[in-house]
């Protein structure tokens, strides 16, 4: 029962909403500055599952949901989280799962991964009294797979909190996008992978993948930056979430000569080590490969995103797209990244390897992912932690791109 929810004014007395019988309470309240959340806490109470995060101010909020798997999504104002980790230590009634951190600038974002349908039957912000601060509350209660499904997505969206269609803010100090110039020095738009809501993968000493993806891009930026050739531009510089089409699109936008992003992977094996890294294909090198892709394009899965307009159709008309250049480009690349990878690193076996990942599919821009690890091997993840291992890697990239961008242009002089 995730209808339209009626909606009450702030005129409206906290006694009267309470006292409200229909059970559908919104309660939106004047958006203020940077609020502190400081903790989210979620308890079984048989008939409803409910979800209080503690806040230090009022907030407006918004709701939806979304299939394929069941989430409940709440948008809520950029807020301060002093808290860390996961606050579920195992499933909780309907919830499964809870995520939270930054999802636009301006925007943070609670993603309930949920066990079975449930709809919102309530969703409140009840004001600080005494010692006990703000607390958001959605309570949760099953409902049949139908009715989930029905009133899922965006568009259904409950609550006083405005959708935004503000796309992520280009990071700082970069040029605006110009025309691409023969002398103009080379832009490498740098993608460290997962971010705000998704952690990506999560290491064997608890480490996410996203501070690892987010460490080395910025030692990627700084080593590129320091040879004075190229021009570098970060899809994030902080814990933020992205979709995997808005980082595609920041290196279409800027037109971008190269886009390289940097992810960690993990698996049940604990003994598999080793980077890799891949460039785009339709057809994935081996089912380890697509199993990986899978696991990335769930990412916007993750943080809460509606791809159900990402069909099959769109999908092989992107790569149909891609220009055969761009991905020749590509190949050349990730051969040039590997000659110098396995000089500083162990490589997985078949270092280059091709998968259909949805963050490598710019028609234009040459795009390449590099796995640089495995945070479920010890050896791998110890190194990843480590400025030094990192640089070493990096320092590795830069190389391949000198050597690619090099090749490039004795070939078009000779
Ligand atoms: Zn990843």
């Amino acid at each position: 029962m995730l209808e339209r929810m009626p909606f009450f004014g702030p005129g409206l007395s906290r006694r009267t909403l309470l006292a409200t019988v229909a059970g559908s309470v919104l309660w939106p309240m004047a958006a203020r500055a940077l609020g502190v959340a400081s903790s989210i806490r979620v308890h079984d109470h048989g008939t409803h599952t409910r979800l209080v995060l503690e806040l230090s101010e009022n907030i407006e909020f918004s709701i939806f949901s979304l299939a394929e798997p069941y989430r409940i999504v709440a948008d809520l104002p950029e807020l301060d989280w002093t808290m860390q980790g996961s606050p579920l230590a195992h499933p909780t009634g309907v919830v499964k799962a809870v995520r939270y951190g930054l999802f636009q600038p301006g925007r943070a974002r609670i993603v309930l991964d949920l066990l079975d349908p449930a709809a919102v039957k309530n969703a409140f912000v009840l004001p600080a009294t005494g010692g006990t601060p703000h607390r958001f509350v959605i309570d949760l209660e099953k409902t049949s797979r139908e009715k989930f499904v029905a009133a899922a997505g965006p568009q259904n969206r409950i609550g006083a909190l405005a959708a935004t269609s503000a796309k992520p803010v280009p990071a700082k100090g970069v040029a605006p996008p110009g025309k691409k110039e023969a002398n103009r020095k080379k832009l490498i738009v740098v993608d460290p992978g997962h971010g705000g809501v998704d952690p990506g993968t999560i290491g064997l000493s608890g480490i996410y993948e996203k501070a690892i993806t987010l460490a080395a891009a910025k030692q990627l930026k700084s080593r590129l930056e320091a040879t004075g050739r190229y021009r570098v531009q970060l899809t994030r510089e902080r814990d933020l979430s992205l979709e995997l089409a808005e980082r595609r699109d920041i290196a279409r936008a800027a037109e971008a000569d190269l886009f390289i992003s940097l992810h960690a992977d993990s698996i049940a094996n604990k003994d598999i080590r080793g980077l890799s890294v891949y460039t785009l294909s339709e057809k994935a090198s081996d089912r380890e490969a697509e199993q990986l892709a899978e696991k990335e394009n769930s990412a916007d899965n993750i943080i809460g995103v509606d791809l159900s307009h990402e069909s099959q159709e769109v999908r092989h008309i992107l790569v149909d797209l891609a220009q055969r250049e761009s991905m020749n480009l590509a190949t050349k690349l990730a051969d040039r990244l590997i000659g110098e990878l396995k000089r500083e690193t162990t490589l997985l076996r078949n270092g280059h390897r091709f998968a259909r990942f949805a963050v490598l599919k710019s028609p234009d821009v040459p795009s390449v992912l590099i796995e640089m690890g495995y945070l479920s091997n010890r050896q791998d993840e110890a190194s990843l932690k480590t400025e030094a291992y990192r640089g070493k890697l990096m320092a590795a990239v830069v190389r391949g791109v000198d050597t690619h961008f090099g090749g490039l242009q004795s070939a078009s002089r000779g």
